[in-house]
């Protein structure tokens, strides 16, 4: 029997039943990861021989007789962008290719407390710049549905490892929209939490003021149990909330009677895809058919808001950046004087997006340009979070696509940035206004992609999404597919 294609919650009662050990489990998926990763590449390092005994243990404790708890022994592949102590954490990027971090990273020692089993670490675009995981320093990763389709990003690594059953669960991050948009083009459930819900201390920053760790999982319910794991206070992480952490899986009920959802007009508009469009629409009228109220609202100042991260995003970027000189962070390329040297080590080592970020920071933060670029940005990103809170006056949740198509061709956007950045449309309000988002499976495109709904939340409020979402989730089966089987979930 293969185990591979099932979320934590059946393996983790197929643990406890003793129908299963964790150590077979975690072979299979090793198994899985040989016979698919090769085309997929969704992973950077996989740390078989950790993941084995890690399993063994579990194993053994559950020979003793004693009991397990959820993530015990489960399988799972963590974004390169997140310091796993002892273990390689490039960000995808040449600059870090040497990197093992003397330090877990706040959500892995979280991770670590509930024992699982870590796979590995997933492939990304450089520094989580770009969203279909072709930036990678290393190679592209393949959506598992369509190897010639992009898997989506920065989280293409993490998504597509779920998407192909090579591993159960995935940690990602999103900037703005690296966790929902690849979730989208893979099938499966990508959520970002509210700004300081999850430690950020330990994740390689990028925009220090949009970055969230969230979870990428199979369906609904792992997704609740995964964010119960990491969510919470953290005395590192100076921007983390002290909001009181609920049991997310009290959310796990099918109930949207009253739930008031607010359809964006901005976001049915010119440039969405018309099979995405039909996806959505039907997903909002299945809710709408279990009790919820549809509501049209408008957040009139979604245009501005691309223009607007594209210019925080990266002054942010710049500024993070700078540390990797080639003698304090990452590697060094020599050169005859220090100047030579720095110049040497960040043409050489960086890629083509990251300096392309880091040259539009530099110029928006400078002197003569900081007020009519940056200035002017922070005060859109102002007006768009006003739009939602003026929205959720009237609606519990705001729903649309979690990205304007289904996957694309790698390569197909690769030379045109700017086209690639519109991808983020749907995306990249919510990480300037700070708020929760789920990506959830609704439908296919005619040509066998997966389409994702994307719900999005009051601050704090990620349990009414997972009852939204589950509730979806729980009257239609798109979850239930696995990539390259083509089938239903055994
Ligand atoms: N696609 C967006 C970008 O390129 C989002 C990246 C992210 O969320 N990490 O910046």
């Amino acid at each position: 029997m293969r185990l591979f294609d099932k979320p934590a919650h059946v393996l983790h009662d197929m643990l406890v039943k003793k129908e299963i050990t964790a150590v077979a489990l975690t072979q299979d998926v090793l198994d899985r990861i040989d016979e698919v990763d090769g085309e997929v590449k969704a992973y950077l390092t996989v740390t078989r021989e950790d993941a084995l005994a890690q399993a063994a243990a579990v194993d053994a404790k559950l020979a003793r007789g004693e009991s397990i708890s959820f993530w015990e022994g489960i399988p799972g592949a963590i974004k390169d962008n997140i310091c796993t102590k002892g273990i390689r954490t490039t960000c995808a990027s040449k600059m870090l290719e040497n990197f093992v971090p003397p330090y877990n990273a706040t959500v892995m020692e979280k991770i670590a407390e509930v024992n699982p089993v870590i796979l590995g670490k997933a492939n990304m675009d450089e520094f989580a710049m770009g969203g279909s995981t072709e930036n990678s320093a290393y190679f592209p990763t393949a959506n598992p549905w369509q190897h010639d389709c992009v898997p989506g990003g920065s989280s293409g690594g993490s998504a597509a490892a779920v998407a192909a059953g090579t591993a159960v669960w995935a940690l990602g991050s999103d900037t703005g929209g690296s966790i929902r948009q690849p979730a989208s083009f893979c099938g499966v459930v990508g959520m970002k939490p509210t700004y300081g819900r999850v430690s950020r201390y330990g994740l390689v920053a990028f925009a220090s003021s949009l970055d969230q760790i969230g979870p990428i999982t199979r369906d609904v319910t792992d997704c609740a149990h995964l964010l119960n794991v990491i969510a919470g206070y953290d005395e590192k992480d100076s921007t983390s909330t002290k909001a009181e952490v609920p049991d997310f899986t009290k959310s796990l009920v099918q109930d949207v009677k009253g739930l008031k959802i607010g359809m964006p007009k901005e976001y049915f508009a010119k440039g969405l895809d018309p099979e995405v469009e039909k996806s959505v629409r039907a997903a909002i009228a299945q809710l709408e058919s279990l009790g919820a109220e549809i509501v049209e609202i408008s957040l009139p100042h979604t245009a501005y808001a691309i223009s607007a991260y594209y210019l925080i995003a990266p002054a942010e970027a710049s500024s993070n950046l700078a540390r990797y000189d080639g003698v304090s962070y990452g590697e060094r390329v020599d050169g005859i004087d220090i100047v030579d040297m720095m110049t040497k080590t960040r043409s050489e080592k960086f890629g083509e997006e990251v300096k392309r970020r880091i040259m539009i920071g530099s110029y928006a933060l400078s002197a003569g340009y900081y007020d009519a670029y940056y200035l002017k940005a922070l005060k859109v990103r102002t007006l768009v979070k006003q739009d939602f809170d003026q929205a959720f006056e009237k609606v519990d949740v705001i729903m649309s696509p979690a990205a304007p198509t289904p996957a694309y061709k790698i390569g197909e956007m690769a030379s045109d940035p700017l086209k690639m950045y519109m991808q983020d449309v749907y995306t990249v309000p919510l990480n300037l206004a700070g708020l929760p988002g789920i990506s959830v499976p609704c439908g296919f495109s005619s040509a066998g992609l997966p389409i994702g709904l994307q719900i999005i939340g009051k601050a704090l409020a990620e349990d009414t999404l997972i009852r939204a979402a589950y509730t979806y989730e729980q009257s239609q089966q798109f979850h239930n597919k696995i990539a390259g089987l083509g089938g239903e979930n055994a």
